[in-house]
């Protein structure tokens, strides 16, 4: 059987340095929405892999640039994509940034049983508010690998330990973007949690301590997963 796995958790919460590894260490194909419309920006696509259509790519980077969601809409159809490119034989994938919303997350459920996956287990990296804050402001994001680098360990422009790229802030990690991520947050994505922990096995995950630490924590409670 596959091990198919959702990860949630608010921005900072140490969700995509978590995902990056589960899926290096387990084999999974690891879709991050959020690397797939950066990438789409950057590369003059749309959300939905449409070329040709400006006013799509500006609406997306001004969606991303404020800390907005871009459509349920686009995003399903991004996500069906994604899904849809996971290699044969695979042994599962890793879902980093979907869904966001209780829409998407009833719309995953419909997918999931169209396209017969395994069901997935929901993991929930759980950090407190003023934590959150604390980590993001200051953090480093390689522009070109996307490698996170903790604030207070590099500045802006250093080279990137993983690639050849080099260290930036990331647009969205400047402090109005991060209050606007974390009221969408609360607002939005809590329900979508609820929505999966209502039909999948659902884990809670102490998100404190060093990376490592969390990194044992869901090593532990996949194994019990079995
Ligand atoms: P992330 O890298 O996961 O923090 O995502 C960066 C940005 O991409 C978010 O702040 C949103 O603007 C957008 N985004 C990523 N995933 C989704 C999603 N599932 N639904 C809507 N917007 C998304």
């Amino acid at each position: 059987m596959a091990l198919n796995v959702v990860f949630l958790g608010p921005p900072g919460s140490g969700k995509g340095t978590q995902a990056e590894r589960l899926a290096g260490s387990r084999g999974l194909w690891h879709v991050s929405t959020g690397a797939i419309l950066r990438a789409c920006v950057r590369d003059g696509f749309g959300p939905d892999g449409t070329a040709g259509n400006p006013e799509l790519v500006r609406q997306t980077a001004a969606i991303l640039k404020a800390g907005q969601l871009v459509p349920d809409d686009l995003m399903m159809v991004l996500i069906r994509e994604a899904l849809a490119a996971v290699p044969a034989g695979s042994s599962g994938w890793l879902l980093d940034g979907f869904p966001r919303t209780a829409p998407q997350a009833e719309g995953l459920i419909s997918l999931l049983a169209e396209l017969g996956s395994d069901e997935p287990v929901v993991l929930e990296i759980f950090v407190p508010n003023e934590e959150i804050v604390r980590r993001l402001s200051g953090r480093l994001t390689c522009s070109t690998c996307g490698h996170v680098t903790a604030a207070g360990l590099a500045v802006e422009g250093d080279p990137c330990r993983v690639c050849d790229g080099h260290l930036a802030m990331r647009e969205d990690d400047r402090p109005e973007t991060v209050r606007n991520r974390l009221a969408v947050f609360r607002e939005k994505t809590r329900p979508a949690k609820d929505v999966l922990a209502a039909r999948y096995r659902f884990e809670r995950i102490d998100g404190l301590g060093s990376p490592n630490d969390v990194t044992q924590r869901i090593a532990s409670v996949l194994a019990a997963a079995g």
